[in-house]
């Protein structure tokens, strides 16, 4: 479908062509027409589908054609600042050609911001993107001025949950007008999502793109090795293998480090980023990263949803992620827009069961990669699950993905 079949006000349509997008994906296809028609949205879409502009375009349509001085337009509340900064600079790409005003609130970041969010809540600007923390921040300062909001935007809901944000999402929903929109996006569509979208969507339309699958045109293979191999690996691959911009992710953030230390030692261009770094060295390290100052970069879960950088064309996981969607979402990091991409991740001998998990979620049994001649031989590739489901024990494992293998939630 073509945009201009949408019937966008001019200034959107100018964004439109000049952020390069000439067909609509999926999700825009499905989620565009009922927005424009007032309708709530539950919608499922992942990272990547263009889910973010699905949401943005007929939002930012409507606003323009009803704009209010003084009052929030739209709310968009996300769950990581990283998000809330690209929503924020796709909103500004698209909006480009129309007055619409926007900001985005976030933690971590100076006293000079909070005035201007301060005064955005209190005065009024077109779409507001927020994270939930700080936007309580200000809700308990009494000044927010919710009244005329026409528009709640939830973005990655699923993780927002997995974050611990329900009461703040409860809290911040109270302050808004009951006459709004209600538009909610998640990767995933859990009991617990089906339960909050009763609380707050009216009557929804139900869209439905996620198949928690990576893009084809991801090469994924894996290798089966002894932990002390991971290191000697690393290198090889970093060595062997052309890439533009590879992102290397860990689970913890103490592997982060030691990564990056003993990756650095060995001559390599490369930084780390994780929950220790404040906001402005997170943004001048994902800047040097984007611009390919730095062409590696090795991180926390904290990057794998979101983050949006066209010329990554390597992704290694140098441990097994806790669950199919953070896999799904760490290995989505690559292959973006028209790009292709590799991943790659090393199984040690304790992640075997997690790893055969995930390639259960993904329908799909993952490339085992032969170890180079000079690491010697690794382990073979046993995974408990697996051996079972083979032996005709009646699948093996456990149904769901979540909860298994130990991802945790806490700050990563
Ligand atoms: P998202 O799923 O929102 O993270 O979007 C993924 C990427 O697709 C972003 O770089 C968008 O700018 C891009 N994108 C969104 N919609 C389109 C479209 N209709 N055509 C081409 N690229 C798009």
């Amino acid at each position: 479908m073509r945009f201009d079949e949408f019937n966008f006000l001019p200034g959107i349509m100018e964004g439109i062509e000049a952020s390069g997008y000439e067909n609509a994906t999926p999700v825009q296809e499905q989620v565009i027409p009922p927005i424009m028609q007032g309708r709530d949205i539950i919608a499922s879409a992942q990272t990547g589908t263009g889910k973010t502009a699905a949401f943005l375009l007929p939002v930012m349509n409507r606003l323009l054609n009803n704009h209010k001085d003084g009052q929030v337009g739209a709310l968009v509340v996300v769950p990581t600042r990283e998000l809330a900064i690209q929503i924020a600079q796709h909103i500004e790409g698209l909006s480009y050609f129309t007055h619409l005003s926007s900001i985005a609130i976030y933690g971590g970041n100076d006293a000079q911001n909070f005035v201007a969010e301060k005064k955005a809540l209190q005065m009024g600007a077109d779409l507001i993107v927020c994270t939930p923390g700080r936007m309580i921040s200000h809700i308990n300062m009494g000044y927010v001025n919710m009244k005329g909001l026409q528009f709640l935007v939830l973005d990655e809901a699923d993780r927002m949950l997995d974050m611990g944000f329900q009461e703040d999402i409860q809290k911040i929903i109270q302050t808004l007008s009951p006459d709004r929109q209600s538009l909610l996006f998640s990767a995933t569509m859990p009991e617990k999502i089906r339960q909050l979208a009763r609380k707050i969507l009216k009557d929804p339309v139900e869209v439905n793109i996620a198949i928690a699958k990576p893009p084809e045109k991801i090469v994924q293979k894996a290798f089966v090795v002894y932990e002390p191999q991971k290191l000697p690996l690393m290198q090889y691959l970093l060595k062997q293998h052309p890439y533009k911009n590879a992102l290397v992710f860990c689970s913890r953030k103490q592997t982060v480090k030691q990564l990056t230390r003993d990756l650095k030692r060995s001559g390599f261009n490369i930084a780390e980023i994780h929950s220790d770094l404040e906001q402005a060295e997170r943004e001048s390290v994902l800047s040097a990263f984007s611009s390919g100052r730095i062409p590696l970069l090795v991180a926390t879960d904290i990057l794998s949803r979101g983050i949006d950088i066209d010329t990554i064309d390597l992704v290694i996981n140098f441990d097994v992620p806790g669950d199919g969607e953070d896999y799904v979402h760490r290995i989505g990091r690559t292959a973006r827009a028209e790009s292709t991409g590799v991943a790659i991740t090393l199984i040690g001998e304790k992640e075997q069961n997690k790893f055969s998990q995930i390639e259960r979620l993904l329908e799909k049994e993952v490339t085992k990669a032969e170890l180079p001649a000079v690491l010697g031989p690794g382990p073979s590739y046993h995974p408990r699950s697996y051996v079972a489901r083979n032996a005709g024990h009646g699948g093996g494992g456990r149904k769901g993905f979540r909860g298994g293998g130990g991802g945790g939630r806490h700050r990563r």
